[in-house]
C-alpha cells in the first residue's frame, strides 16, 4: 500500500503526484501488460501520464488507452506534439484531437509544445500558428494548460519560461546531469510547474552504484531510489516523470516515494558537494569536446571516455560494460590501432592511446 505525495503543479490549481508516469517506456509488444501497468500507476496514486504519438513506434498512446479506460478528468494525461515552419493553427488542433482519439478521451489536463526550442518561439506565436490552437482548444475546454519541453540549452530554457506563455516546463534533471538547475529554480520563482523527466538518466541510474547510493543522506536502498530521491528534494520540483514499463519498477518508485519525507539543508549540501566533486574528476579527463574526432579507424573516443568515466567516476561499471558491448566493434575502445593521429588534436593532452587500452580492459 503506497501514500502518494502531491505536490502543487505551479500555478494552475492542481496536485500532481511526485511520481509521474512517461508513457513512452511501456512495453511495446505486450500491450496487455502495458494496460496493467498503467491501471496499477493509477491504483498507486499516480496522476499524471506524459505521452505523445510520436512515441514506441507511434504506439504510446495506443498502449496507454486501455489502461486509462476513458478516464482522463481527475487524471492530468498529457499530450505532446512538435511545430514546425509548416505547422498552422489548423493543423495543430487536429493533432490535439488525434491525439485525444487514440488515447479515447475527451479532454486533456495539459497539453505540451515538444522538442520545443527558443529559435521556435516565432513559429509558436505567429498569425495562425500553433499557440492559437492551443489558446483555442483551452477555450473551448478541450484542454486544460499548455506547457513545454525540449533539449534547448538551460539558459534558452529560462528564457522560454519568462515569457510567461507556458503554465509548465518539462525539462531533464538528474544527479549527472544538473545543467537545468538554474532553469528550474526560475521556473520555481515565477511559481511554473516542473516536470522532472529522466529522473533516472534513461535507466543509467537503474544500474547499482553504491557510490550514488551512499551521498543520499542515510543512504538509499538502491540507485533508482537515490535518483528519485535527488529530484523530489527540490522543492521547485513538481514531480519525477519516470518511464515505467514493468510493475516492478512502478512498485519500486512509488514506494521510494511514499517513504520519502525530505532532505535537510545539511544533507541537500552535503550532497550536491560530492556531486561537484564527482564532476570535477570527470573534468579531470575527458570533457567530450571531440575535437580528436573524427578517428580514421572509426572509434568513437569521446563515447568510449564518457562510458569508463560513469565508471571509475559513478560506480556505474555494470551500466557502462552493457553499453560498451551494445557499441558497434568498430566504435569500440579495442579497435583502436595506435596510429596516434588523435592525440595532438586534445586540448587535455590526454595519453588517448594508453587511455584507450585501460578502457577496453576494464569494459569488454
Ligand atoms: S590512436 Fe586510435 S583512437 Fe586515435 S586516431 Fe588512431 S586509431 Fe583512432
Ligand atoms: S579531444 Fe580529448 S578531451 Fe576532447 S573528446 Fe577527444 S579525448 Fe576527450
Amino acid at each position: 500500500m503506497f501514500i502518494m505525495k502531491y505536490r502543487p503543479l505551479g500555478k494552475t490549481g492542481l496536485q500532481v503526484s511526485a511520481l509521474a508516469m512517461g508513457c513512452m517506456r511501456l512495453p511495446e509488444h505486450d500491450p496487455e501488460l502495458a494496460a496493467e501497468v498503467v491501471d496499477a500507476a493509477i491504483a498507486a496514486g499516480v496522476n499524471y501520464f506524459e505521452t505523445t504519438r510520436r512515441y514506441i513506434n507511434g504506439r504510446c498512446q495506443h498502449l496507454t488507452a486501455p489502461g486509462l479506460k476513458g478516464r482522463s478528468r481527475g487524471l492530468i494525461v498529457s499530450g505532446k506534439a512538435a511545430l514546425d515552419e509548416e505547422t498552422s493553427a489548423d493543423s495543430y488542433r487536429q493533432e490535439i484531437d488525434l491525439q485525444m482519439e487514440i488515447l479515447e478521451v475527451d479532454y486533456l489536463e495539459f497539453f505540451q509544445v515538444g522538442w520545443f526550442a527558443l529559435d521556435k518561439l516565432e513559429l509558436l506565436t505567429k498569425n495562425g500558428g500553433a499557440l492559437e490552437a492551443l489558446d483555442k482548444a483551452r477555450d473551448e475546454g478541450i484542454i486544460g494548460h499548455i506547457g513545454f519541453t525540449g533539449h534547448d540549452k538551460p539558459e534558452n530554457f529560462t528564457k522560454v519560461v519568462e515569457t510567461g506563455i507556458f503554465e509548465s516546463v518539462t525539462l531533464p534533471y538528474n544527479m549527472l546531469n544538473r545543467s537545468y538547475a538554474p532553469t528550474i529554480k526560475r521556473a520555481g520563482e515565477l511559481d511554473m510547474g516542473v516536470v522532472v523527466m529522466c529522473p533516472v538518466a534513461g535507466g543509467m541510474l537503474a544500474s547499482p552504484s553504491p557510490q550514488l547510493q551512499d551521498i543520499i543522506p542515510g543512504g538509499a536502498a538502491t540507485t533508482a531510489a537515490a535518483a528519485i530521491q535527488f529530484v523530489l528534494r527540490n522543492h521547485d520540483v513538481s514531480c519525477a516523470c519516470s518511464g515505467m514499463s514493468t510493475l516492478e519498477m512502478l512498485n519500486e518508485n512509488a514506494a521510494t516515494v511514499s517513504s520519502f519525507e525530505g532532505m535537510s539543508a545539511d544533507g541537500q549540501a552535503r550532497m550536491d558537494r560530492i556531486l561537484d566533486e564527482f564532476a570535477a574528476v570527470g573534468e579531470k579527463f575527458c570533457t567530450a569536446c571531440g575535437y580528436c574526432m573524427d578517428c580514421p579507424n572509426g572509434v568513437d573516443i569521446p563515447g568510449n571516455f564518457r562510458l569508463y568515466n560513469h565508471a571509475r567516476i559513478y560506480d556505474l561499471t555494470e551500466w557502462a560494460r552493457s553499453q560498451y558491448q551494445a557499441m558497434d566493434e568498430q566504435k569500440r575502445a579495442a579497435a583502436c590501432t595506435e596510429c596516434g593521429e588523435c592525440e595532438p588534436k586534445c586540448p587535455n593532452t590526454l595519453p588517448i592511446r594508453e587511455q584507450l587500452k585501460e578502457v577496453a580492459q576494464a569494459l569488454s
